[in-house]
């Protein structure tokens, strides 16, 4: 018999899962509002200017193929710490700030777990309630137990922070606490600045490991802005974790482009922990991929290329924006009584519309139109041509 004889099949990923239905759907007219991909106003994942433009360079000087550093390309990295911490960061200057090149923000989410894992294999992680789903599995196949802590309020679709921060203050001191930077996946319910600052002093209070996952900055009010975690993170002293993932901000999914950042206490311990950081990677896949990492160190090195990549970035997060006010104005329009402001409010490319798993359903069944179960649509798969459908729709559905 087979070696594999027990191998027993694994459960579909469920939003992969929904990507296979929705290609199967033979219907003219349908929309899939389950992926986490930002598609422009004709449905079409961007290909940016800037990454054209930077690519060209690239190409034509056919550059050779050799091995990268384990930690990626250096410039690529200072370019990401300058995103990162600010133009003007002290913990940068003064070389506390580790960085490595990682295969996008899984991949950084990875080598930061099993990093951390050699740290402390006792510490349990705690991740927000609900998740980016694959948290859990991650930090899970990593070693470590995970569990919850209280995040999304139903009742407000904010966030409820009396519950959180006292679930924060109960935790054991040396658990690792991932957090959201911004654009909170799934629900789009991100922190105010005064509570990201008390989630500094409860981590800070019980010595918390803070991991800040950072997969859409750009994305809810501009580069600077939606580091506001990051920034009062690297003002309280403390050390922590920071993964970076530019699949979005330069439609780049495919090419894994995104970064580890760990903040130490001086250049001495820097030093150490990159030295240990290597060896997680070199176990993992030995050096990342040349060609992604490259390019956005090019545009984000060269004025031009970086402006333009700017105005790009904003055009992004100006038309989502413009998808959430326009989808409230609609289903107001449509005689919707409930309030379905808190989508214009929500920041990010999700939101948690509310819409039940029944609802979800007959929106697929009848309309072709694909959620999530739990309610999550992607407000950046909407445009102004499928927009007036979605509207319709779940407006019959309410
Ligand atoms: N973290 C969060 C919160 C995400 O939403 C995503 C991607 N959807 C990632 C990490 C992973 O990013 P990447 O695709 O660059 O691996």
């Amino acid at each position: 018999s087979s070696i594999f004889t027990a191998v027993d099949m694994a459960p579909r990923d469920p939003i992969l899962g929904l990507n296979e239905a929705f290609n199967a759907d033979t219907r003219a007219g349908k929309v899939n509002l389950g992926v986490g991909v930002y598609y422009d106003d004709n449905g079409k994942i961007p290909l940016l200017a800037a990454v054209k433009a930077a690519e060209k360079t690239r190409m034509e000087a056919q550059p050779p193929r050799g091995y990268q550093a384990i930690e990626g390309l250096g410039a690529y990295n200072q370019a990401v710490q300058n995103l990162v911490f600010g133009a003007d960061s002290e913990l940068v200057s003064s070389g506390r700030v580790v960085t490595a090149e990682a295969l996008g923000g899984t991949g950084a989410l990875k080598i930061g777990a099993d990093f951390l894992r050699r740290l402390d294999a006792n510490a349990s992680v705690y991740i927000s309630d609900p998740s980016w789903e694959n948290h859990r599995a991650l930090f899970e196949s990593a070693g470590f137990k995970v569990e919850n802590y209280p995040y999304y309020d139903v009742a407000t679709r904010g966030v409820n922070f009396t519950a959180m921060k006292a679930a924060l203050l109960g935790l054991p001191a040396g658990s690792i606490i991932v957090l959201h930077a911004c654009c909170h996946n799934p629900t789009g319910a991100d922190m105010s600045d005064a509570q990201w600052a008390e989630v500094v002093e409860a981590c800070r209070e019980r010595n918390l490991v803070p991991f800040l996952d950072m997969a859409y900055q750009g994305f809810a009010d501009g580069i600077d802005a939606d580091a506001v975690a990051v920034r009062l993170f690297s003002a309280s002293g403390l050390q922590f974790f920071v993964s970076s993932s530019f699949s979005k901000s330069f439609s780049m999914y495919g090419e894994r482009v995104g970064a580890l950042s760990i903040v130490t206490e001086s250049r001495e311990e820097a030093g150490r922990v990159l030295s240990q950081l290597k060896r997680v990677i070199r176990t993992n896949y030995s050096n990342p991929p040349i060609h992604g990492g490259a390019v956005v160190a090019a545009v984000l090195s060269s004025p031009e290329l970086r402006q333009q990549w700017e105005d790009e970035l904003a055009g992004m997060r100006d038309r989502i924006r413009a998808m959430r006010t326009s989808l409230v104005a609609k289903l107001a329009e449509r005689g919707v009584a409930q309030d379905f402001s808190f989508v214009a409010a929500q920041r990010g490319m999700f939101s948690y519309t509310g819409l039940t798993a029944a609802q979800v359903e007959v929106l697929k069944d009848e309309y072709g139109i694909y959620a999530v179960s739990t309610g999550r649509i992607c407000l950046a798969a909407l445009n102004t041509k499928n927009i007036d459908y979605v509207a319709d729709a779940i407006a019959k559905v309410l």
